[in-house]
């Protein structure tokens, strides 16, 4: 199928809230992808920070073709091998914890969510606040979307689930007016991802850490974009001296695969069993579940991710090359000048503010054989796949220098 029948289908049967890209990817291979006339593209967003081995990962294809040849399958009435392991090998690289395992970043959010309710109940009914951050994302689920800090997000969906207070990021005085006997918890990335890649400041996460212990709030943090060695570390809370009570999990997690996870502390976690929860609530239910969660095929995908990610070393790579690639941003943006006005980010996790129309940009690179996405009307933001070398880094950093350049001069035309 060509690119103009594949968007024409589209437009009919699909239903239209994704304003997607001008192109139709029909496979990849490594830090590349091709579309539907064999041009290449350098894949700098990676599925939007999914496909953190790159496409087609031998061990990735391996697992999934293992595991594809028992059973697809299971539901979470029967015990399976692939969830197990994958969940014991997933809580000795994170902290002491029990996991549930869900199929996205907002439904692993929605279940932190729930968790931090039963949390506040313990305490009585009024401690259900939970504290979250202005600009954040968490997902399009009601829970997960009134939890998330921007209201352009929200027009249109009202009545929200309600209990969440947004503060402004690195703000502690705010925090701390903020946080009382009756917060539940505060929910927050490390790295604002969707807002444009803004790292919270150390001193404010550690205020987070003393403000809610001291009113027996708990922390979640939402790893769903900076977990699974994004940010140079397996899980970004490593960069902040902190260990979360709850984690949220998605996107790299199963290389590719839908699947999402929330770690909690075992003392949290028993809040989810049977025993507890019935006698906490006088319901008879189930606290929580999901039909797919933990399904087979994607486990065997996320053990060979968490795998390759835990080699001994692999990770600091991504530090180094990281760093090379804001280095190699802020001698372009010296370049030239005042069209690159900001370059931020850690690790493969990286955006930059530009003076000129961002989509626009994008599109250019895009024609110039790579992918990136634009966020708003001025910023761009690189997810490549951590496979990628210094090769790699220098050639779209010079398709960026080409398109920049151009962009320009067609706006200065106008
Ligand atoms: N949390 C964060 C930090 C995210 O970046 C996203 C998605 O971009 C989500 C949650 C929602 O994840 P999903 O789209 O898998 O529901």
């Amino acid at each position: 199928m060509k690119y103009t029948e594949c968007k024409a289908k589209d437009k009919k049967y699909i239903i239209g809230n994704y304003p997607r890209y001008p192109l139709m990817i029909k496979s990849g291979h490594g830090c590349t992808v091709k579309d539907d006339t064999g041009k290449e593209y350098l894949d700098f967003l990676s599925g939007i920070g999914v496909s953190v081995l790159g496409h087609q990962h031998k061990n990735i294809i391996k697992a999934i073709t293992t595991q594809t040849g028992k059973i697809l399958h299971t539901s979470n009435l029967y015990y399976s091998q692939p969830m197990v392991d994958f969940a014991e090998m997933l809580v000795h690289n994170a902290f002491s914890s029990k996991v549930f395992f869900c199929n996205s970043g907002a439904e692993a959010n929605e279940a932190a969510i729930k968790l931090a309710r039963l949390v506040g109940l313990q305490y009585g009914k009024t401690k259900n606040k939970i504290i979250t951050i202005k600009n954040s994302f968490h997902g399009r689920t009601l829970g997960a979307l009134a939890a998330t800090g921007q209201k352009k997000f929200h027009a249109g969906y009202a009545p929200l689930p309600g209990g969440f207070i947004a503060v402004t990021a690195n703000d502690t005085k705010a925090l701390k007016k903020a946080i009382d006997k009756d917060t539940c918890a505060v929910l927050f990335e490390c790295i604002q991802g969707e807002a444009g890649v803004y790292p919270l400041s150390k001193d404010f996460v550690k205020t987070i850490y003393t403000a809610s212990r001291k009113n027996d709030a708990i922390m979640i943090i939402d790893e769903v974009q900076t977990g699974f060695g994004r940010t140079g570390k397996l899980f970004a809370y490593q960069h902040f001296g902190i260990k979360p009570d709850i984690m949220t999990l998605s996107k790299g997690i199963a290389g590719g695969l839908p699947m999402g996870a929330m770690l909690a502390r075992p003392h949290l976690a028993k809040l989810f069993e049977p025993d507890k929860y019935n006698a906490l609530t006088g319901s008879p239910a189930t606290a929580h579940a999901s039909t797919f969660g933990g399904n087979p095929v994607c486990a065997a995908a996320a053990l060979a991710v968490l795998k390759q990610l835990t080699v001994k070393g692999y990770l600091n790579k991504i530090t180094y090359l990281g760093r090379y690639m804001k280095d190699r941003l802020s001698r372009l943006s010296k370049k030239i000048k005042s069209v690159i006005t900001d370059v931020r980010g850690m690790g493969f996790m990286i955006a930059l503010d530009i003076s000129l129309d961002a989509p626009s940009v994008r599109n250019t690179v895009q024609k110039k054989g790579l992918l990136i996405n634009s966020i708003g009307t001025h910023t761009l933001r690189m997810l490549p796949p951590l496979i990628a070398g210094k090769k790699d880094i220098d050639k779209a950093i010079s398709i960026l220098d080409e398109a920049l350049g151009d962009v320009k001069i067609l706006t200065r035309g106008r």
